[in-house]
């Protein structure tokens, strides 16, 4: 039989992180951690590492990888702690490994994953952010590399399985009409307009049917998760803006759709529960055991459908703004939110406030090409400095 392959998670310690062990764990003959990473949650760092025994683990900074190794040894492990950026860009990309979670949250994630694709690993994709920033740049560093890249974005690995395997020759060609992306409408769907000035961030955090990282729950109530993941499939498809459409589908059990120009509409329906996307990239093209009990319809007993109202989710029209705009435009719509819901978890702006740091900042910058990776950085640090400098006039 052949080896286990070798699977670094980057950010272990966060939802999906932890998603991603409890079905690699299920599965021992055939996956094996190479090495975990973890940024604030150490104490939980050091607790995955005595369970699953990886090579390396990485950390922030010194003082904190020195702390863990200790306890490593202590714990009778031979797991090698490394430090920073550098260390994750390593575990990302050393030849031993065959694939890579990247599943740390926002811009921090963006150069390690590189560092997977460009060392051709397969990529299981959850850190969205990273597609969104570098788009152009990051599919051309995957085709150079011959990297294999699989959603893990429940609606992306939804609209994968419901491709035909050919859809790199174009969605035209492989008779696509359009991609339908599904979106719960989060906790604040009913909540009165007048009353969103006033919502928490628990509040916003408490999404009705997924259980995630504080940043993504807050996308979600604002519905910039899906003006991203529409940037995402664009990318990842190579759809036109125009060629993706929002649908609100409280229930979470249809995670997308494709309607073909046969009328056929192909959808993947599941409990929703992220193991199943992680199960489904980990073993593809083969189909493996995530855990997730089976679909119960009889208890689900109806779906329901209703169009997207961009006066309630401004950020999704920002969001298709960007999209329309391209080159630097996603990676300063992804740093203003970054700065924005960090804000709001930080009660220093209200909820509504997210919406209008983004707009401001991308009204005062104007879109530039991006040709290489700097472009991009120089962009993210931009908006950062222009939603810096907002909540220095308006923040509490
Ligand atoms: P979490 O907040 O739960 O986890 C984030 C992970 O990244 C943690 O391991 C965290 O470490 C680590 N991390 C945070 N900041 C940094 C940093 N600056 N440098 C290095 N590591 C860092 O988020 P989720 O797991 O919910 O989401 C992860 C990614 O997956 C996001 O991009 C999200 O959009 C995407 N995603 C998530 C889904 C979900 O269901 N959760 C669904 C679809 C996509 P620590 O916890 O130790 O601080
Ligand atoms: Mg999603």
């Amino acid at each position: 039989m052949s080896r286990p392959q070798q699977i670094t998670v980057l950010g272990a310690t966060g939802s999906i992180g932890l998603s991603t062990l409890d079905v690699i764990a299920r599965h021992p003959d055939r996956y094996q951690v190479y090495a975990l990473s973890g940024f604030t949650r150490l104490r939980e760092l050091l607790a995955l590492c005595v369970r699953h025994t990886p090579q390396f683990a990485v950390v922030p900074e010194a003082s904190a990888a020195r702390g863990l190794q200790d306890d490593l040894r202590a714990a009778g492990l031979s797991t090698r702690v490394l430090v920073g950026e550098e260390g994750l860009c390593q575990v990302a990309s050393d030849p031993e490994v065959d694939a890579v979670m990247a599943a740390i949250v926002g811009a921090a994630g963006l150069r390690p994953t590189l560092a997977a694709v460009e060392t051709g690993k397969k990529i299981l994709l959850a850190n969205k952010e990273a597609l969104v920033m570098s788009g152009a740049l990051f599919m051309q560093a995957v085709r150079k590399s011959g990297s294999v890249l699989l959603p893990i974005d429940s609606e992306h690995n939804a609209i994968f399985q419901c491709m035909p395997q050919d859809f790199a020759r174009g969605l035209g060609a492989v008779g696509v009409r359009r991609i339908l992306l599904t979106a719960s409408g989060g906790p604040f769907r009913q909540t009165p307009m007048a009353e969103l000035a006033h919502v928490t961030p628990d509040q916003a955090c408490a999404h009705p049917n997924w259980s995630m990282g504080r940043k993504i729950s807050v996308d979600s109530a604002s519905m910039m998760n899906k003006g991203l993941e529409l940037i995402e499939a664009c990318w990842l498809f190579d759809a036109k803006p125009s060629q993706v459409e929002g649908v609100i589908h409280p229930q979470s059990v249809i995670h997308s759709l494709v309607d073909y120009i046969d009328g056929s509409v192909l959808a993947q329906l599941g409990n929703p529960d992220m193991r199943t996307p992680i199960a489904n990239a980990l073993a593809w093209p083969e189909r493996i055991d995530s855990g997730v009990p089976p679909l119960d319809l009889f208890a689900i007993a109806r779906l329901d459908f209703q169009a997207p109202d961009e006066e309630r989710f401004p950020c999704l029209r920002l969001a298709r703004q960007a999209a329309e705009a391209g080159n630097s435009a996603p990676a300063m719509l992804n740093a203003a939110n970054e700065v924005a819901v960090a804000a709001f978890l930080d009660g220093r702006v209200r909820y509504p406030q997210i919406a209008s740091i983004i707009e401001e900042v991308l009204n005062l910058e104007p879109v530039v090409a991006v040709d290489d990776l700097e472009a991009v950085f120089t962009a993210d640090a931009k908006a950062r400095e222009l939603a810096g400098q907002w909540l220095s006039r308006h923040g509490r």
